[in-house]
């Protein structure tokens, strides 16, 4: 496959890199139509296109999995929205972290942060040895680095802010030593999207999404994307993308973009519920302590502030309840607006207890070294009104605490168990 000369080159109508974030959400990759002038791309569905000759189709496509009108499309516009020269989508967040991963030559190590997304670590883990790429994990990234590094150090994996406990990366620190080394960095930027933070400007090489979060926002697709400025990570990383075949459908991609064109409006009205939430919650005494970076009291606000576009916290948060892990439970069935259910980044609130269900597969050691004990309750701020949300956690608290006491009284009272 062919390099573009101008990877996100846009039609003359498109914004240039001078226009801001919402200009570019709705307008790159975005052209009209040039035969009916619609204003919104059609699904192009066809699998395969026609040829004049033999080797020279009418237009730049042959086969979609190789590559697709409305693929193209999406792909150009999370480029623009990541400050990337280069975007490639793939059919899941997993999809692309698997391509990645395999794109390392065999016998490669890995450096990553201790608290990844749950599947990331199961692929780290369960999937990776197969092709001998050893990873080492580590809760405190920028101390360790360059005790880590082997030799054979190919990449470092880095959330930030890492899920569920929003534990934030200097990722200038760990990219300064890691080019050093001539070393990678990933940066999985899913908890922020690419309003709040992008990571290439502050020296990572490659930022990966699970799309099925803040990008299409929606709940309605699972879908993934690595952005990137290098030619040769395209060349490595495209054939990839069409030798495995972890490929989005037309579909998806339509709905993905039509989703990415409002993020800038969803990121901040999360943003403002979450603060709004993450407040309600520190100031409750039914809480034992709240993870979020847009409040003052995270450990690391001053890296939410250089990192974060205005020092935004985003849409997540998470906290430890006080009653243990039967009142975390308590308060999941509690909420009346929050929805009980893995994932994160729509429009809806969401609500989950990580020890038991996206983080259910680290062992326990490993998981409260993370900061994921039982009671931690990990929140995904919608884009409802906030009033509503503060007031349904409030209630929420009082069921489940209270709940917990009444509980705890009667197995005293009962069978002391
Ligand atoms: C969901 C998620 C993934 C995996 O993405 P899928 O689209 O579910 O495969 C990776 N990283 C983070 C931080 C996620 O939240």
């Amino acid at each position: 496959m062919t390099v573009p000369e101008h990877p996100i080159d846009t039609p003359p109508r498109a914004p240039s890199p001078v226009h801001g974030f919402g200009t570019l959400a709705v307008h790159a990759g975005s052209p009209h139509d040039p035969v009916t002038g619609a204003v919104i791309e059609s699904i192009s569905l066809s699998t395969t296109f026609a040829q004049t000759g033999l080797g020279k189709p009418v237009g730049q496509y042959e086969y979609s999995r190789s590559s697709n009108p409305n693929r193209d499309n999406f792909e150009k516009a999370v480029a623009a929205l990541e400050h990337a020269n280069y975007a490639l989508a793939f059919s899941s967040g997993s999809a692309t972290t698997a391509n990645i991963l395999q794109s390392l030559a065999q016998g490669s190590h890995v450096i990553s942060v201790s608290d990844v997304y749950g599947g990331t670590h199961r692929y780290f883990t369960k999937v990776a040895l197969t092709h001998d790429v050893k990873v080492t994990f580590t809760p405190s990234m920028v101390a360790d680095i360059e005790g880590l590094i082997r030799p054979n150090t190919k990449l470092i994996w880095i959330e930030s802010p890492s899920n569920p406990t929003l534990s934030l990366v200097d990722i200038r620190e760990v990219a300064t030593v890691a080019h050093q080394h001539g070393i990678m960095v990933v940066v999985d930027n899913t908890f922020m999207s690419p309003y709040v933070q992008n990571p290439l400007d502050h020296g990572a090489d490659i930022v990966v999404h699970s799309v099925t979060k803040y990008i299409n926002g929606h709940s309605d697709v699972v879908m993934g994307a690595a952005a990137f400025n290098s030619p040769e990570l395209f060349e490595r990383l495209s054939f990839l993308q069409n030798a495995i075949g972890a490929i989005p459908s037309a579909f998806d991609c339509w709905l993905a973009h039509r989703g990415l064109k409002t993020l800038h409006l969803r990121a901040r009205e999360a943003t403002k519920n979450a603060t709004g939430v993450a407040e309600a919650l520190e100031a409750s005494s039914h809480v034992r302590s709240v993870n979020y970076p847009g409040l003052a009291s995270h450990p690391q606000r001053e890296i939410a502030k250089k990192q974060h576009r205005d020092g935004m916290g985003g849409g997540m948060l998470s906290f430890r309840i006080q009653g243990g892990h039967d009142a975390a439970e308590r308060f999941c069935q509690a909420t009346k607006i929050f929805t009980l259910a893995e994932s994160l980044g729509g429009v809806e609130s969401l609500v989950e207890v990580p020890s038991a269900m996206t983080h259910g597969g680290i062992p326990r050691e490993q998981r409260e070294a993370a900061g994921v004990y039982d009671d931690l309750v990990r929140i995904s701020c919608g884009v409802e009104d906030e009033a509503d949300l503060v007031n349904d956690v409030l209630q929420a608290l009082e069921k489940a605490v209270l709940g917990s006491k009444v509980k705890n009284g009667f197995a005293a009272n009962g069978n002391g168990a």
